[in-house]
């Protein structure tokens, strides 16, 4: 991400400050997915007796090897604060595990261009 960050940075659109960062390594495969969560429209209030409680995050998430659905589900509490986290099909992961993968993707490409 730092790369497309440096690549748009310095661009007209304003800072992503309401974006959620997590990361998600496939069980089948072990590819990590990245996902981008955002803080203002991603979140169902749950609903108590009189106002909200929290907030519960559900997102569907597949990584782009073996195109298995995972699904993530976080909650949140009313000063949108992560609570908890699950994950069915993978585990989290940091980001320095999604780095080192952007990074080993990179060695990958051939930098020939075109094949
Ligand atoms: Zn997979």
């Amino acid at each position: 991400m730092s790369f497309l960050r440096r690549l748009f940075g310095g661009a007209s659109r304003s800072p992503d400050d309401n974006a959620y960062h997590i990361y998600v390594r496939c069980d089948r495969c072990g590819r990590v997915v990245h996902v981008r969560i955002d803080m203002r429209n991603d979140l169902a209030a749950d609903y108590g007796d009189t106002a909200a409680e929290g907030y519960t995050l559900v997102k569907e998430v597949m990584d782009d090897r073996c195109f298995r659905i995972m699904r993530a589900e976080l909650h949140f509490n009313t000063r949108r604060a992560e609570k908890s986290r699950a994950v069915e099909g993978g585990i989290f992961v940091t980001e320095a595990e999604w780095n080192e993968q952007q990074a080993k993707d990179e060695q990958r490409a051939s930098p020939g261009g075109p094949s």
